[in-house]
């Protein structure tokens, strides 16, 4: 505590380029986190700022956070645009017929991500809503995986036919390929070929279409969230450092996009042993939530690392139990959030 009083400290010496006052008075820095070993995270706005004016910013405030006594390391998440953080008013869909498009994001692979997008649709199923999921992952299409779905996609009058499973109309990307053959995708034809596939499926009316995106925070991601302008993302971070820093990245991303972060989900949290019970935390506990209070960014909830979890996802199954609760919770947070 006494660290995080230093730093405030610290950041109160250092003046908005655009006026105003300090970087504190002014808000531009916020979400001020310390951990133990003494890292330090901070969010730092450089709306309206020029890049030179803004790289000097940071730079200025690193070497301040860093004079601090019992600081080791100093984070500084640039945000590009404050619209961007959960404040931001909704927006309507900009694909006709479905109401609300929802993106769910990892910085990195295997960390989740079509398992969260996929029982977060079977959630909104649940409670009331009529959903679609589409896997836009091009590197390792799973949902035909996740929903026990064989074989191509079906056209009929020239468009997509979608498939139905446990009540949400699926396509994906899988459905489009030969899944022995490997398919190189270059960026632009990877995004236009995924927007395609939003905007030519028979999806019928929507309430909300679920998109899981590939991982990581390239060019075709980055297209995407630009052309298909999700109402809202999520990002999916298990709670080790190395995939945390990346979920950084993927919440940046969306903020240069303009694209409402709605919040993190940690996955693969606490492993509880099905045969003495005891908890551990293959790959530690809590690190997605303090990264998300860091980024000012809402954390929506944990999803603990069990066997049934891969079994359900393996067995082409909603995950039920526990896990099928915590998605529940996510997914009124989202009704809430987006305006369903
Ligand atoms: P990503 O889309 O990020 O690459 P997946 O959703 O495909 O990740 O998950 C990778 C693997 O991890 C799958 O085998 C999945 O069943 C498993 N898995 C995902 N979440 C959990 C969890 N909470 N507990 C156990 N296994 C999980």
């Amino acid at each position: 505590m006494a660290v995080k009083n230093d730093v405030m400290t610290a950041l109160t010496a250092v003046a908005d380029p655009a006026g105003g006052g300090t970087v504190v008075e002014t808000g531009r820095a916020a979400g001020v986190v310390v951990k133990d070993d003494g890292t330090v995270g901070l969010v730092l706005a450089v709306d309206g700022l020029d890049k030179t004016t803004a790289e000097r910013l940071q730079a200025t405030v690193e070497a301040a956070v860093k004079r601090v006594p019992g600081v080791s390391v100093a984070r500084i998440i640039l945000t590009a645009d404050r619209a961007a953080t959960p404040t931001a008013a909704p927006k309507a869909s900009t694909v006709p017929g479905i109401r609300k498009l929802v993106a769910v994001a990892s910085g990195k692979g295997g960390v989740g991500k079509s398992t969260v997008a996929a029982n977060l649709a079977f959630a909104l199923a649940r409670a009331g809503q009529t959903v679609g999921l589409l896997d836009a992952d091009i590197y390792g299409p799973s949902v035909p995986t996740l929903l026990g779905i064989e074989g191509r996609a079906r056209v009929e009058n020239d468009k997509l036919q979608p498939e139905v499973r446990h009540g949400i109309k699926a396509l994906s990307m899988g459905m489009m390929t030969d899944p022995n053959k490997a398919i190189v995708w270059r960026g632009p034809m990877a995004s236009s070929a995924l927007v395609q596939m939003v905007e030519q499926c028979d999806w019928g009316a929507l309430d909300v279409l679920v998109i899981d995106l590939p991982p990581g925070t390239g060019d075709v991601q980055l297209t995407l969230a630009q052309k298909l302008k999700p109402d809202g993302a999520l990002i999916v971070s298990t709670p080790q450092d190395l995939a945390l820093i990346d979920a950084r990245r993927a919440v940046a991303m969306f903020g240069e996009v303009n694209v409402r972060v709605l919040g993190v989900v940690e996955n693969m949290a606490g492993y509880c042993c099905p045969n003495c019970g005891h908890v551990s935390d293959p790959f530690g506990h809590g690190g997605a939530e303090k990264e998300a209070e860091a980024m000012g960014v809402p954390f929506l909830g944990r999803i603990p690392l069990q066997m049934a979890v891969r079994t359900a996802s393996e067995t082409a199954q909603p995950v039920s139990g526990e896990p099928a609760a915590i998605f529940d919770e996510i997914a009124r947070g989202v009704i809430v959030t987006v305006g369903l």
